[in-house]
């Protein structure tokens, strides 16, 4: 998923996922809240909707996404974000720090605690699986995640990394259910079936920029799919929690 494309956002949410996750967002926001960063706020679906009830800035690196926000915004990177230190009393970041390797989430972690003088919402993919969400290029062979994951997170994780210093006042765990397949059903299907993740948006290899992917469905890969349907347990897509500063 490349973010300065134009085609990534204008058609970023089309199961109106990020629907459900505005609701929980703003059931979180302090009532003593007026000034919020959303720090990657790409295309603006939730700064958008709070622009009318606080005092909000959207920041996101890509100018395409940046495109479809209407409430105030700027162009910059969460891991040097270009604000005064506790300028904002909630700073939140959605969807975010999956992407960013080690190194760029502690930054940015550091960046969101610098900018924020009591609060921090993070909302990330809750124990996703990477591999299940893995593409290979039929072109160069190179094995990605379509959304571009590098990290997958539990409560205690995402805990860790906001430090003692700040302590989570509200976890959910929330939003439309996932199947989560056994690793080694992804492992067999991907290695032995050739059946690998086939985006149905646009996308292009990381690695070669080609744009077709190896997918192959028959007999066997209908049978492993059926039965790693019934093996499959079902959890919330979100996890999402608020800090506050000690
Ligand atoms: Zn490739």
């Amino acid at each position: 998923m490349n973010f300065h494309q134009k085609q990534t956002w204008a058609n970023y949410d089309p199961a109106g996922f990020i629907d459900q996750k505005l609701s929980a967002v703003r059931a979180l926001i302090p009532p003593e809240v007026k000034t919020i960063l959303d720090a990657g706020c790409g295309n603006g679906a939730i700064t958008n909707a709070l622009q009318d009830d606080y005092d909000i800035v959207g920041l996101d690196f890509s100018e395409a996404a940046l495109q479809h926000v209407t409430a105030p915004k700027i162009r910059g990177s969460i891991t040097q974000l270009p604000f005064e230190d506790a300028q904002f009393q909630l700073c939140m970041c959605h969807e975010v720090l999956e992407h960013l390797k080690p190194a760029e989430q502690d930054q940015a972690i550091g960046e969101l605690k610098r900018c924020s003088s009591k609060y921090i919402m993070i909302s990330v993919p809750y124990k996703e699986n990477l591999r299940q969400h893995f593409a290979k290029c039929a072109n160069c062979g190179c094995e990605f995640h379509v959304y571009g994951h590098l990290q997958s997170y539990d409560q205690h994780k995402l805990n860790a990394l906001l430090g003692p210093e700040y302590r989570p006042l509200k976890t959910q765990i929330m939003g439309p259910p996932q199947k989560r397949n056994p690793d080694w059903i992804i492992a067999f299907k991907q290695t032995h079936l050739g059946q690998w993740f086939h985006p149905d948006f646009y996308l292009t290899c990381p690695c070669c920029k080609a744009g077709s992917f190896i997918h192959k469905s028959n007999l066997l890969t209908k049978l492993t799919n059926a039965l790693s349907r019934i093996i499959s347990s079902s959890k919330p897509y979100w996890l999402l929690v608020l800090y506050q500063k000690r």
